[in-house]
């Protein structure tokens, strides 16, 4: 796992960049509703703009915790406990870290 850094530098730019898009999308979102002034529930329209609106948040919470994982493992590479369960202490195989780098315990723990 020697170019781990290097794969959560990238996925840690490609998260921001999804975090930016969702956002602005979400903006404009948050910008039509307020051109219509309407009520959400007697509104089909609107009811659609919530349901989206929803759908977005959802996507940038789950974004934003992905890039939280991304900065804990950099963290953990850094102080040298990268790769090693927090849960048993043990060393999380090489198979699992290359799916997912931001793992932070082992299959066992999982
Ligand atoms: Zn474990």
């Amino acid at each position: 796992v020697s170019d781990v850094a290097t794969r959560l530098q990238a996925e840690e730019q490609e998260t921001l960049r999804r975090i930016e898009s969702l956002t602005a999308e979400y903006d404009g979102i948050v910008r039509a509703a307020q051109g219509t002034a309407n009520d959400d529930e007697h509104d089909p329209e609107g009811a659609t703009i919530a349901f989206e609106r929803e759908q977005l948040a959802a996507l940038l919470d789950q974004a934003r915790r992905h890039l939280a994982e991304i900065t804990a493992a950099a963290e953990r590479l850094s102080a040298g406990s990268y790769g090693v369960c927090t849960t048993c202490g043990a060393t999380i195989a090489d198979a699992r870290l290359e799916a997912r780098p931001t793992a932070r315990t082992c299959i066992n723990c999982a």
